[in-house]
């Protein structure tokens, strides 16, 4: 199948795409790398009239950096985080995740800004950005604003970003040196999305300890990482698997589990270093 007849526009600025966006009412959106708006356009689960693609748009393809905190245009591919061609702010936690998003081929067209507006809940980005407590800058006829990431995703494929708004950028605050994380994906096969996924990030030199449950139904879970830190606690895990929604004792909430206790068994091998 194809999609049905759009019409296209390369928004030279974001002024000039946030008033399409304005005045299409719900028919024009934002094409990022077209990597899951194209299946969904040609299987018809959505048909705008009109698409607005913002990669040529300089403000979604900037990268800034200072010394806290890297900032990386919606525009930025999976594979530019991959190949390290914008900075890293996570000790090579984001490049690690990149690497792993879909196919080369794909990575080279979707963008970080696109997998955040997407937010499938099985995504890589909706989920990290949370762990990360990443912040995500929306562009809309009144002005930026700028979301946190753990305030972003309201449920599956719904997040806080309305129509006549894109995401422009999200800024990463910088890792120590002596970071520690892991991330672990349950997936059938290298490529696909995940069916389940866990991470940690610890960072005493900036006061981070946070785990993440994701590719649930809906929002990712964060939560505080200490009491899994040196040891697997059955019962705080179990606490999280239910905070996180996942209902027990059945086959989605085994595998939730097993990516949460091989994320934190990662984690335990990666030594700490005292600050
Ligand atoms: C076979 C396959 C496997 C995949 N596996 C994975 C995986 O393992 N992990 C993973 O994370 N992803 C996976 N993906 C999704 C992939 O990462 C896509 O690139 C991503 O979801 C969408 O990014 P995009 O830039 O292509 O956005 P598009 O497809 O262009 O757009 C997606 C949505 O975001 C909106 N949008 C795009 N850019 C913006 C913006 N700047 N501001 C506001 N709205 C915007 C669009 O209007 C649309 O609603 C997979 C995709 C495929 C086809």
């Amino acid at each position: 199948m194809k999609a049905a007849r759009y019409g296209y526009v390369s928004a030279e600025s974001a002024a000039q795409a946030c008033g399409l966006l304005h005045d299409g009412g719900g028919m024009a959106k934002v094409l990022g790398g077209g990597q899951s708006l194209g299946p969904m356009m040609n299987l018809r689960l959505v048909q705008p009239e009109l698409l607005v693609d913002v990669r040529a748009i300089a403000a979604l393809n900037h990268c800034s950096a200072t010394a806290d905190a890297v900032a990386l245009g919606a525009a930025t591919t999976h594979a530019a985080i991959e190949d390290r061609k914008v900075e890293d702010a996570t000790q090579g936690l984001m490049p690690f995740v990149a690497s792993a998003i879909a196919y080369r081929a794909i990575r080279n067209r979707g963008t970080l800004g696109g997998s955040l507006a997407h937010a499938d809940p099985s995504a890589d980005w909706v989920n990290l950005m949370p762990l990360l407590d990443a912040q995500i800058v929306v562009l809309g006829p009144s002005g930026e604003r700028t979301v946190r990431a753990v305030d972003w995703m309201l449920g599956a494929f719904t997040t806080v970003l309305r129509d006549d708004e894109l995401i422009s950028a999200v800024r990463i605050d910088r890792l120590s040196e002596r970071a520690r994380w892991s991330y672990y994906k349950v997936q059938r096969k290298a490529g696909e999305y995940a069916d389940a996924l866990a991470g940690f990030v610890s960072d005493p030199a900036r006061a981070v300890c946070r785990g993440l449950i994701g590719a649930t139904d809906g929002r990712p879970h964060v939560f505080a990482a200490e009491p899994l830190l040196d040891r697997w606690d059955a019962d705080y895990a179990h606490t999280q698997l239910r905070a996180a929604g996942i209902k027990g004792d059945t086959y989605e909430y085994r595998i939730h589990a097993v990516a949460l206790e091989r994320a934190a068994a990662q984690l335990r091998q990666k030594v700490a270093v005292a600050p």
